[in-house]
């Protein structure tokens, strides 16, 4: 977990943002639907700080993280990295923000290539940006390659002849090679075995002190997310439905879809069967979204204005909350 900086500024700020991708339709493939993947998004990241991103797969969370690397162009709202406003840079002026915003995909075979060896992989950063001549950009790659954890041996390698967890380290050190603030870890763990996924998750811990960087950790899991975050956001079909520190998101959420991932996660204690709260049926499609709160047609206290009107992401009044929770359900007018 990062060094919450509660009053710094923030590094990331996203506000209102929109991702609405259009639907072709008809045999003239004319646009008459939007998949609103991201629909509305508010959220901000401190120096050092890490904001868990958790919801069902297929709830647009790494759409929003490919916007705030942009790898998509958003289609409303507004990114500020560092001060400065990101949503429309193109071409040339993504560059620095290369080096600054890195991403930790969650399989790194598709992100790596297969006929590169790993000194070639690590190397092609510094290449790409002009930085450094072949015998300094060799002495990083040892460097890049002790920080994870692999042996200097790795270098010569290719990434199919490594362990999942190995060619996740891989994947790390390719993200941090330029010194960046901001990775976008995207599932990092999820295709990993468990007694793995924690090395994992101790040396991005590790990275983090040692380098100030500031993490946007999305997954699909909030067991996984808990120990790494000092803010808990839960996504479901485009929108922030709850967020709120990760201790208590995790011990006082408010929202039933929150409560429903909590209650998913397993414990060893077979009393809590009892207590749990199952979600039934799939996250809806974002192209024909359900009226009113989304959350309606899943929810076991919806209400009939859950139907009709839309709750908004409100700080929660009640005696008891914590700063900075919010949550957007009208069980908490
Ligand atoms: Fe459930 Fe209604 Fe709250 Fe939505 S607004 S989460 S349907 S109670």
């Amino acid at each position: 977990m990062g060094q919450t900086e509660g009053n710094a500024s923030p590094l990331l700020e996203v506000r209102d943002l929109r991702m609405h991708f259009p639907v072709k339709e008809g045999i003239f493939l004319r646009t008459g639907k939007y998949n609103k993947a991201v629909d509305g998004v508010s959220l901000h990241i401190a120096p050092g700080e890490t904001l868990g991103l958790v919801g069902e797969s297929g709830c647009g969370k790494s759409t929003l993280g490919r916007c705030v690397t942009r790898l998509y162009n958003p289609t409303g709202g507004q990114i500020l990295f560092d001060g400065h406003d990101i949503t429309h840079l193109k071409g040339r002026e993504l560059k620095p923000l290369r080096q600054d915003i890195q991403m930790i995909f969650q399989d790194p075979m598709e992100s790596l290539n297969s006929r590169h060896t790993v000194g070639d992989i690590l190397s092609e950063p510094f290449i790409i940006h002009k930085i450094g001549n072949r015998k300094a950009r060799q002495k990083r790659v040892l460097e890049l390659l002790e920080i994870v954890g692999l042996p200097a041996r790795s270098a010569t390698r290719y990434p199919f002849e490594f362990s999942g967890g190995q060619r996740q380290r891989i994947g790390i050190a390719r993200a941090i090679a330029l010194n960046p603030k901001l990775i976008i870890c995207d599932e990092p763990v999820s295709a990993l075995d468990v007694s793995i996924q924690s090395q994992i998750m101790n040396l991005l811990i590790d990275l983090q002190k040692e380098f100030n960087l500031s993490y946007l950790f999305i997954a699909h899991d909030l067991a996984v997310v808990k120990h790494v975050s000092d803010r808990i956001a839960i996504m479901y079909l485009g929108k922030l439905v709850e967020e709120g520190p990760g201790q208590t998101i995790y011990e006082k959420a408010r929202h039933p879809y929150t409560q429903s991932l909590i209650s998913a996660i397993p414990i060893p204690d077979p009393r809590h069967h009892l207590q749990r709260q199952v979600l039934v049926g799939d996250v809806p499609s974002p192209i024909n979204p359900p009226s009113g709160c989304a959350f309606h047609p899943r929810c076991p206290k919806v209400m009939d204005e859950c139907r009709s009107n839309t709750p908004r992401l409100l700080p929660l009044k009640e005696a008891d909350a914590e700063p900075g929770q919010q949550v957007s359900c009208f069980l908490y007018k």
